[in-house]
């Protein structure tokens, strides 16, 4: 039978960071600094709040906008962290941040219209704009300006197609944060040409210089803007699959639809794992964004020595993207020979838009005693690369 597939779903190439993984199987005693999950379990009372729960019958359909007790919590939590006061009508629960992504996507985007979408970007953007119909557009940024998005660049990229602009801080793969003023400067921008903007903050609580700002705040933003956010990587609960999304009423009211006829609703398990979490003791995720932040230190502080890399610190997320041109132009053959002769994984650039070919992405998602063992064989790798 001829194969029958949908163009957008054909077109779609598989994660070079699931392939690099499924080739690291093939060798023994593999550093993976590949896929970018907290390597922390999900604390105990978590899981303890959602077996509880389940045995008390938490296990049915939920509303599709989410448990209730949950919103709230979340509502309070959102308050404290960032002062903004939601109301429950601009809030739902989502099946990790990419069920955010997909509602919010699928709700705006017709058919060729156009998503503005800085990079290198996280993969999945590309995918998830083309299930919608839409039609992704690049908005170049390179490691001579620390991957910091400028906003003249975005203006220059708007067309009469243009719906949506896609804001990430902290940034995966790059670990750049964007500053307040581009902030106010892509803010005044989204103004005068009335485009929506999706921001996904997954990386909100991982912010390692200041503190998190959220294009939402600004003038005449909370009326055009989504916030994408999700309980994986500041709980370490990415198998929940639990996230969550705030913006102005009318439009979450559109992707509650989505999320309706998609999935019903998210787990019923995971919204009261999600609820344990909001309740625990907040101290041990800020033990863990410690943790991330000595890490990342670490492997900053080791590549910068390195001879041919350039790095950045990272201000936030758990990832560094060094430059790597002064040694190759060619990142995927560097990452699949420094597997095959040193067994650590790394993500070549190239997979996060073409600004971020001649770079590869570390995530540092193992401990400190295995993240140096990685930065002995990535320099021994490297120099002998160099002759
Ligand atoms: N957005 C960014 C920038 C991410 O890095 C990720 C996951 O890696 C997501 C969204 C998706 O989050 P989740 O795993 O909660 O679906």
């Amino acid at each position: 039978m001829k194969k029958k597939i949908a163009t957008c779903v054909h077109n779609i190439v598989p994660a070079v960071i699931r392939e690099m993984s499924l080739k690291a199987a093939a060798y023994k005693d593999v550093i993976s600094l590949g896929i970018g999950e907290p390597d922390f379990d999900t604390p105990g009372e978590i899981c303890q709040g959602a077996l509880g729960d389940a045995l008390a019958g938490h296990t049915h359909y939920t509303p599709s906008r989410g448990y209730t007790d949950l919103i709230q919590e979340l509502s309070l939590s959102i308050k404290e962290h960032s002062g903004l006061e939601l109301d429950d009508s601009q809030l739902l629960i989502t099946h990790g941040g990419m069920g955010g992504l997909t509602a919010c996507l699928r709700a705006v985007l017709e058919p060729g219209e156009e998503a503005l979408v800085p990079e290198p970007h996280f993969p999945s953007y590309g995918a998830q704009i083309a299930f919608a119909g839409g039609e992704m557009v690049y908005i170049p940024t390179n490691f001579e300006d620390g991957f910091i998005l400028r906003p003249e660049t975005v203006e220059k990229a708007l067309t009469p197609k243009t719906k949506i602009l896609i804001v990430n801080t902290p940034n995966n793969p790059t670990g750049s944060v964007i500053p307040d003023q581009v902030l106010d400067d892509l803010a005044e921008i989204a103004v005068k040409h009335d485009l929506l903007v999706l921001s996904d903050e997954v990386y909100d609580r991982l912010v390692f210089k200041g503190r998190h700002e959220s294009i939402y705040t600004r003038p005449g933003m909370p009326e055009r803007t989504v916030v994408v956010n999700s309980f994986s990587k500041t709980f370490a609960m990415t198998g929940w699959r639990l996230g969550y999304a705030y913006g102005p009423d009318w439009l979450i009211e559109e992707m509650l639809k989505v999320i309706t006829y998609q999935t019903s609703c998210a787990s019923s398990v995971s919204q009261r794992a999600a609820l344990a979490a909001l309740r625990a003791d907040q101290g041990q995720f800020e033990a863990m964004w410690r943790e991330f932040r000595e890490r990342c230190d670490l492997v900053f502080q080791r590549l910068k020595n390195m001879p041919g890399i350039r790095v950045h610190p990272t201000d936030g997320s758990f990832y560094v993207f060094p430059n790597i041109t002064e040694i190759t132009s060619d990142c995927e053959r560097f990452a699949l020979d420094l597997l095959a002769q040193e067994q650590v994984v790394v993500v070549p650039g190239g997979a996060f838009g073409p600004s971020g070919k001649g770079c590869v992405r570390l995530a540092c998602t193992v401990n400190k005693d295995r993240l140096s063992e990685a930065m002995d064989r990535l320099e021994r790798f490297v120099r002998r690369y160099q002759g």
